[in-house]
């Protein structure tokens, strides 16, 4: 593999941005004002669903309302036909009485329906409060992670912005194709590069078989292999005790 070394050294490069990025706790950071942000989403999305009901609550209302006053009207009409003695057949004074139960009944069910409905707008408005609270203290959180993240980026932005410096250095030496092999590779394997130790992959501890194992001897300079196991790269570094 061409660039083995000068990716080796990229490889070095990126796990120290990555200790310095650690160290700073910038990752740690950066989940949690993730985290926050998602929470603050939920919350909004659950207030919208609040408010959504609430009006189709609002509308149930109005309606059962101007329904209880129709009925209203129509039991007063009748009961004051009913006092006045307009009903004179037997008939129909039978019909108007049982209607009037019937309505009466329904005037029941209407202010207990509407008694419930209010309560549930109740329920919705304290619910929204207590959502509202909660997505306030949220983006508060998420403005003070952020102004902690941005001291932390000027504390070790020096120390970032040298190994980006390394790092962009390295890259312009190194083959594209090279490049996005190492990068493809790293998504799920990373490690790309590891060290041959005791006939051993260190990437994924793979014994080498034999025929391959036998001819990875340390040598002078530094020789490359492909893990047969993981396809990892595996290097066998120079050997200092060969030299002289
Ligand atoms: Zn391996």
């Amino acid at each position: 593999m061409k660039d083995v070394e000068k990716l080796w050294l990229l490889q070095e490069l990126e796990s120290k941005m990555m200790l310095i990025e650690k160290e700073a706790g910038i990752h740690e950071l950066t989940n949690e004002i993730d985290s926050k942000k998602d929470m603050y989403k939920k919350i909004v999305s659950s207030m919208e669903k609040i408010i959504e009901e609430y009006k189709k609550t609002e509308i149930q209302i109005k309606s059962a309302e101007i329904t209880l006053e129709r009925i209203e009207k129509q039991i007063n009409e009748w009961e004051q036909h009913l006092y006045e003695g307009d009903f004179k057949k037997a008939k129909t004074l039978n019909t108007i009485q049982s209607d009037l139960e019937t309505q009466r009944e329904n005037r029941k069910k209407l202010k207990k329906n509407i008694r419930y409905l209010s309560q549930q707008m109740k329920n919705d408005k304290l619910n929204l409060k207590k959502l509202k609270d909660k997505s306030i203290e949220v983006k508060k959180e998420i403005h003070d992670k952020k102004k902690k993240m941005e001291i932390i980026l000027t504390e070790s932005k020096d120390a970032l912005m040298s190994v980006e410096k390394e790092i962009s250095d390295v890259k312009k030496d190194i083959e594209t194709k090279s490049l996005e092999y190492y990068y493809k590779k790293k998504e799920k394997d990373s490690p790309v590069i590891v060290e041959y130790r005791d006939g051993v992959c260190t990437g994924c501890n793979m014994q080498f078989s034999m025929i391959l194992g036998r001819t990875m001897t340390p040598a002078m300079e530094t020789r490359s292999y492909f893990c047969e196991n993981c396809g990892r790269i595996v290097i066998v570094p120079l050997d200092p005790t060969l030299e002289s």
